[in-house]
């Protein structure tokens, strides 16, 4: 009576701690899918004790059946929610999916179905016989309930075998959380395996031996020192990365990527259908990876639909614990985007320095331009001590094609003569607009002589040319006016000198040369 006494109070004990680990997986069940496995592991401990409670005290057969219908429903809840426990341990973001919580659910159900038919096929258990340890009744098993002990220790197994080969790919820092998962199961086995050979001489302990594995599984899942969120993190780290990861092997060869990696393969290497595992990763990065220490190097791909990729590679090499190149991390940052952008923003600095320098009308250098770079043309003249001829070149009557054909002709007009005089100098000419209708040619190496040469060629091409515009024929032509640079004129100068020949072509009648008669700085002292 005293050891009946003893064994209500262990079990009792059992089903309240296992009660109370319930609570809390319940409770937190929304933090980890593991709470949740924890809390029906738990709980399904919990009705095991209860039942072995009543087992104890109950001597009625009536109930010690209803009894039986509890317990072996809680047996399955009991192996479901270690199994389920594993899964959660292995990925913390595992939740069963419909169809495996469907498949877990066939077992149970079988039972209930059996237990309640079981009057009249008595497969499950075959009756009541009171061959206790001191003449209590117990139930005499049939061989479905073999089945259903056949099929918890399986489940057992299962989870078991996953979590140990999860624990071998583990690195060495987490291993722990698996070995305390192995270890859950641990106690209900060595409780059955020395409970075996007492067989019908004590009480069946294996609930006892399930609330120890909740205590420990408890300890493992609620304890924060254990580093059984680091897998798990580092898993979701891995795949939440921007840039794609492969993890290569020693031969070349893709073991492991992250979401970010599945993505590019996607687009760069659509004909690989995703099979990035197992595949040569210069198959998918190109035959040139660069595979030495931490090497870093930039590559374009093309990408799927004719577009390209830009890729920043970088290779690190894995090592074991002894310091062995074991493999390789390759990441790869996708910079399409910043490569796109930065060639739009050098385009628009090139364009905005044109802009800067140009006429809008008619494209030559604007007078800016020309009063920048005048000085240093001089200088060059100088030192080379090569000569420098600077012309004014002005529109005759300009001001009648306005008059007369209206101000987009004139523009017409300015853009054509602005061609001619670009088309007709040299490459090392410069020909601005300083204006108006007024230009200015600076022709480096030109002596006077030549420069009047040249000019009245251009001069001539002007007056031979005709502008179609609007339906109207235009024809114009140019005076201009020409200065030598002596070497002791500054460039305001030499365009005031070269102006006043302008004008003295302006006066001699038009649509001719004029050369600077003296030069500006000796005439400004004379
Ligand atoms: P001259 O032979 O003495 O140089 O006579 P001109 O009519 O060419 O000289 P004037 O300086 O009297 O007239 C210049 C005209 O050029 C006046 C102005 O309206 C016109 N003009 C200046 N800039 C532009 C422009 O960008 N487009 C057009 N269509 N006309 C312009
Ligand atoms: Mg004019
Ligand atoms: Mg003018």
């Amino acid at each position: 009576m005293v050891v009946v006494f003893g064994l209500v109070l262990v079990f009792g004990l059992a089903a309240v701690v296992a009660a109370a680990v319930a609570a809390v997986g319940w409770r937190r069940r929304r933090q980890a899918p593991v709470f949740g496995a924890l809390a029906l592991f738990a709980a399904g401990v919990v009705v095991w004790a209860v039942s072995d409670v009543l087992n104890l005290l109950v001597t009625d057969p009536g109930p010690l059946l209803l009894w039986g219908s509890v317990l072996f429903p809680s047996e399955a809840a009991v192996v479901i929610g270690f199994f389920c426990l594993t899964s959660a341990v292995m990925d913390r973001t595992w939740r069963p999916s419909r169809r495996t919580a469907a498949l877990l659910a066939v077992e149970p159900v079988t039972v209930l179905v059996l237990l309640g038919t079981n009057p009249w096929h008595h497969l499950f258990f075959a009756g009541v016989e009171r061959v206790g340890w001191q003449g209590e009744l117990v139930l005499q098993l049939g061989p479905l309930y073999w089945v259903h002990v056949a099929y918890g220790y399986m489940l057992v197994l299962a989870g078991l075998v996953r979590v140990l080969r999860a624990r071998r790919a583990a690195p060495r820092g987490q291993r722990r959380i698996y070995t305390w998962t192995v270890g859950t199961a641990l106690p209900p086995l060595a409780v059955n395996l020395v409970g075996l050979p007492l067989e019908n001489q004590i009480a069946d302990l294996t609930s006892v031996g399930f609330v120890l594995s909740v205590i420990i599984a408890y300890r493992m899942v609620a304890h924060p020192t254990l580093p059984e969120q680091i897998p798990v993190a580092r898993q979701q780290v891995f795949d939440t990365l921007a840039d794609a990861v492969v993890v290569v092997d020693g031969s070349g060869r893709i073991l492991d990527h992250n979401a970010a990696a599945r993505e590019l393969v996607r687009r760069i290497r659509p004909d690989l259908a995703g099979r990035i595992s197992g595949s040569p990763v210069t198959e998918v990065f190109g035959p040139d990876v660069p595979m030495t220490e931490d090497s870093v190097a930039d590559r374009i791909l093309a990408g799927a639909g004719g577009g390209v990729v830009d890729l920043h590679l970088r290779t690190s090499p894995l090592r074991d614990r002894r310091d062995r190149c074991i493999g390789w991390a390759l990441t790869a940052h996708d910079i399409t985007e910043a490569n796109r952008l930065r060639r739009q923003v050098e385009e628009a600095n090139v364009l905005l320095r044109e802009q800067v320098v140009r006429d809008a009308l008619t494209g030559l250098y604007n007078r800016r331009h020309l009063t920048d770079t005048l000085p240093a043309l001089l200088t060059r003249s100088l030192e080379a001590e090569t000569p420098l001829s600077l012309a004014v070149v002005d529109i005759d009557h300009f001001k009648k094609v306005n008059d007369t054909y209206g101000h987009a002709c004139g523009d017409a007009v300015l853009i054509r003569v602005a061609q001619l005089l670009a088309t007709g100098v040299r490459y090392d000419d410069l020909v601005a607009r300083l204006g108006g209708e007024e230009f200015v040619i600076v022709l480096p190496g030109a002596s006077p002589e030549a420069a009047v040469a040249r000019l009245e060629r251009l001069r001539e091409l002007v007056a031979d040319a005709r502008t179609r515009t609007a339906g109207h024929e235009l024809q114009v032509t140019v005076s201009i006016g020409v200065t030598a640079f002596t070497g002791a004129q500054s460039s305001t100068e030499l365009l005031e000198a070269a102006d006043e020949a302008l004008y003295e072509a302006k006066r001699l009648g038009r649509n001719r040369i004029e050369q600077a008669v003296r030069p500006a700085a000796a005439r400004r002292t004379a």
